[in-house]
């Protein structure tokens, strides 16, 4: 059974689609799709022998290998241009997941969706996908196990016809205040507008976690320290006025 997370993020992936699922652990994501006929191939990238080892097993155990190849190698290496035209990359940082896009960048071309799920640093990949001609068309937050997951999916801008900018001008709230850009990008511009329980949750403990630097910082009684925690508290601001 797949956890709550990995369901969410294989919903994001239309049928029929050829994926490639990038540091795919033990290819459970692409094992559930093949398995309920969801995508027609998939690869499995793995850049650990660990973990490729444990998805070519997964793989070969559920009887999948003639739908997903599992291949040993760094991000988008794996994958020729033009061979899938849906890419997962799930379960590690926000700068991670930037770095193997803008390393695989000549691979993207013919992609035609990312479904993208950063345990933290989900700005990054927003101003990433914003500055690289691809358009969020949703997000979704969710909670498991005590911790709070988003999963961003995007369509490239050229395939879609889309505006990437479109989700990021200021949002207007009903009492008439004004959600500018950079808010979006670091709270979502759909969560934002959806305003769920699980996404003020997670705004509150982001605030608790800034509030404990703040109480660090002062402690130092720098003058480096004081501006840091200046600006912290302009931040916590910000984002209290959107909760
Ligand atoms: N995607 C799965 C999930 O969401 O449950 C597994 C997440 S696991 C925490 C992260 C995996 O990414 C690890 O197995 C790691 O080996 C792999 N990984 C890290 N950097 C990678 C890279 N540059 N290319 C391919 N895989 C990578």
């Amino acid at each position: 059974k797949l956890s709550k997370r990995l369901e969410w993020i294989a919903r994001e992936v239309p049928e029929g689609s050829r994926l490639a699922d990038i540091g795919s652990d033990h290819a459970l994501l692409p094992s559930y799709l093949a398995a309920n006929g969801v995508i027609v191939s998939g690869v499995a990238g793995e850049v650990n022998e660990g973990p490729y080892e444990a998805a070519s097993k997964q793989v070969r155990s559920a009887g999948l290998k003639h739908v997903i190849d599992v291949r040993l190698g760094d991000g988008l290496a794996v994958i020729e241009p033009g061979e899938v035209d849906v890419i997962t990359i799930a379960g590690m940082g926000g700068a991670l997941i930037v770095s193997i896009l803008e390393a695989g960048k000549s691979k993207l071309k013919g992609v035609k969706r990312l479904v993208l799920q950063p345990n933290v640093g989900e700005p990054a990949v927003r101003e990433w996908l914003l500055a690289n001609g691809w358009v969020l068309i949703g997000e979704r937050i969710l909670e498991e196990d005590g911790k709070i997951y988003e999963i961003l999916t995007a369509v490239s801008a050229a395939e879609s016809g889309l505006e990437p900018e479109q989700m990021y001008a200021p949002l207007v709230c009903a009492d008439g205040r004004e959600v500018q850009r950079e808010l979006l990008l670091l709270m979502g511009p759909y969560l934002t507008r959806e305003a769920s329980d699980v996404w003020r949750t997670k705004w509150t403990w982001e605030l608790e976690k800034m509030d404990k630097i703040c109480a660090q910082l002062r402690l130092s009684q720098t003058e480096a320290a004081r501006a840091k925690e200046a600006e912290y508290r302009k931040e916590m601001n910000r984002i209290r006025e959107v909760l």
